[in-house]
């Protein structure tokens, strides 16, 4: 047991008594990990910044039995519009639900912490939100080990397969179709999608500019996808889909 250094950003905060808080990280180096902030929840203290939700930061933390300690903590980026807009947040929190149920402490991941912050940058600055997330699902299925197979039919191997099995994770063609009774017609458009997002780097997101319907189409799968995987319902996205919906009525 000792001292350690660990870049992470805040996935999650409870409160613990009167003024600590106990808070979920997702870290570069050690993966998810929780730990106590004693007096974070005072106004004055100086772990009150570098602990708050979505916050990535550089932190020096004590390993405990059962949890660690935040020692020290400062700010990288503080990601204070996905704090201060209703939208910005109801993403972030889907996006830091989806890391905390799909990994266990002590698992690394190494690609998702990058892939996490690139997100969370631009679910702060991005006025395509749900373009980020599909992609943010898309790419995280990857680094849990259950990338979808988009080359083409998973049965026949045919390139041009609209429809999508979440079921066997991947691309059907209309003659396959029986083999998921349950596959959606995305359309070809939005198979095209797919296969940009996963060679695109976050930063060659602004690039795509898909259709309502090919933005549509992915958020009736990869949303769906994401919750099979991890095989628990997610309250985050329930509450985004529920803004949503009261934004469109
Ligand atoms: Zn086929």
């Amino acid at each position: 047991m000792g001292l350690y250094k660990a870049e992470g950003v805040v996935l999650r905060t409870r409160s613990l008594g009167e003024a600590d808080k106990i808070v979920t990280f997702f870290t570069h180096t050690r993966g998810k990990v929780e730990a106590v902030a004693r007096g974070a929840r005072r106004p004055r203290s100086r772990l009150l910044g570098p602990t708050q939700l979505f916050t990535y930061g550089r932190y020096l933390l004590f390993e405990g039995k059962n949890l660690d300690t935040v020692s020290q903590g400062e700010i990288v980026q503080s990601f204070r519009p996905l704090r201060e807009d209703l939208d910005r947040m109801a993403y972030a929190s889907y996006a830091a639900e989806l890391v905390d149920r799909s990994t266990e402490p002590g698992d690394r991941h190494e690609g998702l912490f990058p892939l996490l912050v690139a997100v969370l940058e631009l679910l702060a600055a991005s006025d395509e939100l749900p373009l980020v997330m599909r992609y943010f699902e898309l790419r995280l299925l990857g680094e849990l080990g259950y990338r979808p197979n988009l080359s083409g039919c998973i049965r026949c191997g045919a390139s041009r397969a609209p429809y999508f099995s979440i079921e066997l994770g991947g691309l059907l063609c209309e003659r396959c179709l029986q083999a998921d009774a349950a596959a959606v017609h995305i359309g070809d458009e939005a198979v095209h999608v797919l296969r940009y997002f996963e060679r695109a780097d976050p930063g060659r997101l602004q690039v795509v500019r898909p259709s309502r319907e090919a933005l549509a189409a992915l958020e009736t799968v990869l949303p769906r996808s994401c919750a099979v995987r991890i095989g628990q319902p997610l309250a985050a996205l329930e509450f985004l889909l529920a803004l949503r919906a009261a934004e469109r009525g």
